[in-house]
C-alpha cells in the first residue's frame, strides 16, 4: 500500500445517513494493512513527544514499532504493559488533545493515527484469543475496590498483577462504570469490547461482585474489619446529574443524560427485543455541549427522534471534542447554539409539551476563562419539542462520603486524595477517578487506578 508520509491512511467510517438509522460502530477501524502502512508514518522519535500527552505514558513508539513490522501480539504486550483497557481507549480518548497532539510527525502534516493503531492492535489481540500475563503467586493480601470503572479495573487489574486477592464490588448489575452504561453502542461496542476487555481484567484473578452497593448493603469500615481486608480504592464515578432548577423540570419526559443514556445502553431500549423501552420522544432537545450531550442526542436520533441541542454559548466554546460534533451534525442534529430554556411547558397530564427559551450573547470572559453568556432581553421563543435531556454536569454521589467517617471532601463534594498514590484522608483507604476529579475522562481515571495501584503496593509491602 502506498503511503504519503504527510496525510494519515484514512479511516473507514459508516456512510452517515446510513448509521444515523442503526447502532452499529460508526468509525469501522484499520484492517493490518491499513495499520501497518500507518505505523510506518512514525519518525520512532529519539525523544518521543507523544508519550509525554499520554497520561499513563504508554511506550507509543515501541508499540508502533513491533505494528510496522507485523507483530501485534507484542504490540499488544507493549500496550498491556501499561493500559488495562487498550481497545476502550482506542475508541474513546481524546487523542487529539494528548499523545497526537504531541506527535513530532504532526508538526509538518499529519500527526500519526496513535489511538487508531492501538484499537487495531487491541481488537486483533482479542480476535486471536490474546490474554494478559497472570502474576504467577499471591502475596496473601486482599485489596477491596469500589466501583468497576476504568479507575477500579485498572487499580485492581495493576493489584492482581502484583499478586493481591482483589474483589471489586459494583452496584449496578453489569461492570464496566460508564463505559457500560453511559457511553452509546455506537461508539464503544459493549459485547465485543466492554465485557471482552472486563473480562481479560477478570482473567487476572480479579473477583467482580456486582450489586453490591458500598455504603448500603455494607460500608468501607466493615469491609476493613469485618470482611478482613487491607486496603480499599474507591473508584465510584461521578454518577449524580445536575439539573437547571428551571420551572417544568419535574414533567413527564424530562430525562437526565445519564438516565437516558443508561436505559439505552444498560436497559437496551434500543433493542426491540427487550422488555425494557423508552418514551424516546419524537422531538428532542438536549441541554448541554459536552460528550455527554453529543452521546445522548445522537442515541435519541438513532431512536426516531428530530433532535436539537440546545447551548448557552457559541460553537468555539461547545465542551465537546470536535469530531463528536462534527458526527453529530453530518448525522442530522441540529445545533441551538447561543440559547437557553428558562422554563419547561407541561401539559395537563404532566407531559413536556415544549420549552421556553431565550436568546444569549456573548460578554466578559468569566471565571473558567470562556466568555460568559448574557441574556438579550425579549428574545424569549418556544421550542416545539415532547422530550428535554439535560446533560450539564454530574457530581459523585454522596452514598460514599456519608457512610464513611474521616473521608475529606472537597468543596465540591469530591474525594480529596494524593495524585501521585491516591492515599484519602482515612488510614487504608484510597481513591481516584471521577470520584476525586469530578467528571474527567477515561484515560485519567485510569491514570489514578494506576498511581493508587502503585500507592496501595507501597503501603502493604511495608507491613
Ligand atoms: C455519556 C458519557 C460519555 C463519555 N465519553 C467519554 C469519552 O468519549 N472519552 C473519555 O475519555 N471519557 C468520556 N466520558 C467520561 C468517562 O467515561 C469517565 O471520566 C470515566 O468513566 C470515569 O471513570 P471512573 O472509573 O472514575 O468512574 P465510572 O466509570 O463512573 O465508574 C464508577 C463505577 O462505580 C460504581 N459505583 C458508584 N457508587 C458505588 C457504590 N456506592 N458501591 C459500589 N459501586 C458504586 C458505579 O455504578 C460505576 O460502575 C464520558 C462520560 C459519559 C457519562
Ligand atoms: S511523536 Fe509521533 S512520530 Fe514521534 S514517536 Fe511518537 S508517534 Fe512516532
Amino acid at each position: 500500500m502506498e503511503v504519503d508520509v504527510l496525510k494519515r491512511v484514512p479511516v473507514r467510517e459508516q456512510d452517515p445517513k446510513v448509521r444515523a438509522t442503526n447502532f452499529e460502530e460508526v468509525c469501522l477501524g484499520y484492517n493490518k494493512e491499513e495499520a501497518m502502512a500507518e505505523a510506518t508514518r512514525c519518525l520512532q522519535c529519539k525523544n518521543p513527544q507523544c508519550v509525554k500527552g499520554c497520561p499513563v505514558n504508554i511506550d507509543i513508539p515501541k508499540f508502533i514499532k513491533e505494528l510496522a513490522e507485523g507483530r501485534v501480539e507484542d504490540a499488544y504486550r507493549v500496550i498491556g504493559t501499561y493500559s488495562a483497557l487498550p481497545a476502550v481507549c482506542g475508541r474513546v480518548c481524546p487523542q487529539e488533545s494528548q499523545c497526537e497532539a504531541k506527535c513530532i510527525r504532526g508538526i509538518k502534516g499529519d500527526a500519526v493515527s496513535i489511538g487508531k493503531l492501538e484499537r487495531f492492535v487491541a481488537d486483533t489481540a482479542r480476535e486471536e484469543g490474546v490474554k494478559p500475563e497472570k502474576a504467577e503467586k499471591k502475596n496473601g493480601k486482599k485489596v477491596a475496590v469500589i466501583g468497576s470503572g476504568p479507575a477500579g479495573l485498572t487499580c485492581a487489574g495493576d493489584l492482581a498483577k502484583l499478586g493481591y486477592e482483589v474483589t471489586i464490588f459494583e452496584a449496578l448489575h453489569k461492570a464496566g462504570g460508564v463505559l457500560s452504561y453511559g457511553i452509546p453502542e455506537f461508539r464503544l461496542p459493549k459485547e465485543k469490547v466492554v465485557d471482552c476487555e472486563v473480562e481479560n481484567v477478570k482473567s487476572l484473578g480479579v473477583k467482580i461482585e456486582t450489586n453490591v452497593v458500598i455504603g448500603k448493603s455494607i460500608t468501607i469500615d466493615e469491609l476493613l474489619t469485618d470482611e478482613g481486608f487491607d486496603a480499599v480504592f474507591i473508584g465510584s464515578g461521578a454518577g449524580l446529574p445536575r439539573f437547571m432548577g428551571i420551572p417544568g423540570e419535574n414533567a413527564n419526559g424530562v430525562f437526565s443524560a445519564n438516565e437516558y443514556l443508561t436505559r439505552s445502553n444498560l436497559m437496551k431500549a434500543f433493542d426491540d427485543s427487550y422488555a425494557t423501552p423508552i418514551a424516546a420522544g419524537s422531538k428532542v432537545a438536549v441541554v448541554g455541549g459536552g460528550n455527554v450531550a453529543m452521546d445522548a442526542a445522537r442515541t435519541a436520533l438513532r431512536l426516531g427522534a428530530d433532535v436539537h441541542i440546545v447551548y448557552r454559548r457559541s460553537e468555539e466554546e461547545l465542551p465537546a471534542r470536535v469530531e463528536e460534533v462534527h458526527h453529530a451534525k453530518e448525522e442530522g442534529i441540529i445545533f441551538d447554539l447561543l440559547t437557553n430554556p428558562t422554563e419547561i411547558l407541561v401539559d395537563d397530564n404532566g407531559n413536556v409539551k415544549g420549552m421556553t427559551c431565550i436568546r444569549m450573547e456573548l460578554g466578559e470572559p468569566d471565571e473558567s476563562g470562556r466568555r460568559r453568556p448574557v441574556e438579550i432581553p425579549g428574545s424569549e421563543f418556544t421550542l416545539d419539542v415532547d422530550t428535554v435531556i439535560m446533560s450539564l454536569g454530574t457530581s459523585p454521589n454522596p452514598l460514599i462520603s456519608s457512610t464513611t467517617e474521616g473521608l475529606a471532601l472537597n468543596k465540591r463534594k469530591c474525594i480529596v486524595a494524593e495524585e501521585e498514590n491516591g492515599q484519602t484522608s482515612k488510614a487504608k483507604v484510597y481513591a481516584g477517578g471521577d470520584a476525586v476529579t469530578g467528571a474527567a475522562t477515561v484515560i485519567l481515571a485510569m491514570g489514578a487506578g494506576k498511581a493508587a495501584a502503585k500507592g496501595i503496593d507501597e503501603f502493604l509491602s511495608q507491613k
